[in-house]
């Protein structure tokens, strides 16, 4: 049996970069996946540019039955440090709105760097290797890891076996089943990050737009986005619905801004001010919305037959209504084929936020995404990844 201090079940972001602190520190660290290569998530993240983190990252950018949990590790590997090490590395990036950094090149810069950072720092792979089963050792002494080729004993483990998305790419939930079996509570898990779906009556009333794109406020449980929406051909995507479905449990309503830029007086104002003109509403409106949209929206939401001329001004306020708060239940989310992320995961009462380790069996820690942390789109992820990982390899 091969003995380690640490063994690190997933090599992912958090993972690596446990491993790489981990290591630095002169523990000897072996780091598991059952897949052949490292880092897959990071490769397929933020369209093949990896949006590695974020310039403004706050607790307040992430969701978390303990919102406060995330403060302590973030607080000490901030996203100055990580784009310490991108620079240090060479990797050349840029900003795009909202303050998110993505690589000009590609995300297999980062993988690149985080794999040559935990060879130079002494930790060792063993990719391909199929973890069976994890035990307290007979000795008391720590912990077995059985794989299907061959068995580890480690002083500490680290589960940074990420979430559920994308299984085809190697996600699975073994970092929850694992949680389980040291009676840690979990956080109920769903999709998040994914979009919406529409159920039977908003597919009607809004088919035949998939591929249309506009600017929209997006408002689910009181937080509101304000990005790209795109319709698809089963509901919304789009920047704008993946952080709605971030903020979205089932049966709840989501609200949808399509007018953002201009606010309801303006809006009618907008109308008022064409009142005099000739010509239909929905052909007027295309400096509104696509026009297809506008005509569909004139259809569902103005009575039949009338013109702005004689449009009485409770329906005007009612359709200006339906344009910027138009309202409806999502069926649900797209799900974890396409989800960038889980939401929930292992309850952080469970682990201590300054070490991530689990309160219950000392020496078990858990990062990244396996924990209940789930950040906004931009960049939040990657940065709970680096962070949750940095603060489990300074104490493992
Ligand atoms: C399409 C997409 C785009 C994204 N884009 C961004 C982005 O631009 N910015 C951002 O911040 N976030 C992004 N994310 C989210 C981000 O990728 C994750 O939050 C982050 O990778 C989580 O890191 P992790 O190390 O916790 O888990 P992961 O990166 O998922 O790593 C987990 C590792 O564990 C391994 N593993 C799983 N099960 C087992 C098992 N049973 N045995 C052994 N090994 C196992 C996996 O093979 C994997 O290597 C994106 C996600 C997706 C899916």
């Amino acid at each position: 049996m091969s003995s380690y201090d640490v063994v690190i079940l997933g090599a992912g972001g958090a993972g690596m970069m446990c491993a790489i602190q981990a290591a630095g520190r002169g523990r000897r660290v072996a780091l598991l996946d059952h897949v052949g290569k490292v880092g897959g998530k990071i490769l397929i993240s933020g369209g093949g540019r990896c949006n590695f983190t974020n310039r403004d990252v706050s607790w307040k950018n992430y969701v978390s039955s303990n919102e406060h949990f995330c403060k302590s590790a973030l607080s000490r590997f901030t996203p100055e440090d990580f784009i310490k090490m991108v620079q240090d590395h060479g990797i050349l990036f840029h900003e795009r709105k909202h303050g998110q950094l993505f690589c000009d090149s590609s995300a297999q810069q980062i993988i690149d760097m985080l794999f040559e950072k935990c060879g130079q720092a002494g930790a060792r792979f063993f990719l391909g290797h199929n973890i069976t089963a994890v035990k307290k050792s007979d000795a008391d002494a720590g912990y077995v890891v059985a794989t299907d080729k061959g068995d580890f004993l480690a002083q500490s483990v680290v589960v940074a076996t990420g979430g559920l998305s994308i299984p085809k790419i190697g996600a699975t939930g073994f970092g929850y089943e694992l949680a389980k079996q040291f009676g840690l509570r979990l956080v109920e898990r769903a999709p998040a990050l994914d979009g919406f779906t529409f159920g039977e009556s908003d597919r009607c009333k809004l088919e035949g737009f998939a591929g249309i794109a506009l600017d929209s406020i997006v408002t689910c449980n009181g937080i509101s986005f304000q990005e790209n929406l795109l319709f698809t051909h089963v509901g919304l995507s789009g920047p704008v619905a993946l952080q709605g479905s971030l903020h979205w449990y089932p049966g709840d309503e989501v609200a949808i801004n399509f007018i953002p830029a201009l606010s309801r007086e303006e809006l009618l104002k907008w109308f008022a001010d064409r009142k005099g003109q000739k010509g239909e509403l929905k052909n007027m409106m295309v400096e509104l919305l696509p026009k297809r949209l506008a005509e569909r929206f004139c259809e569902l939401y103005l009575p039949a037959g009338v013109n702005l001329a004689n449009l009485p001004k409770k329906d005007l306020e009612l359709f200006c209504g339906a344009l910027q708060s138009w309202t409806f239940v999502p069926a649900g989310t797209v799900g974890y084929g396409k989800a960038e992320v889980t939401r929930g995961g292992v309850n952080t009462d469970e682990l201590s936020s300054k070490t991530l380790e689990a309160k219950k069996a000392p020496g078990l820690y858990f990062i990244g995404e396996v924990v209940d942390v789930t950040g906004w789109l931009g960049g939040f992820n990657f940065q709970w990844a680096w962070a949750s990982g940095w603060a489990a390899g300074q104490a493992v």
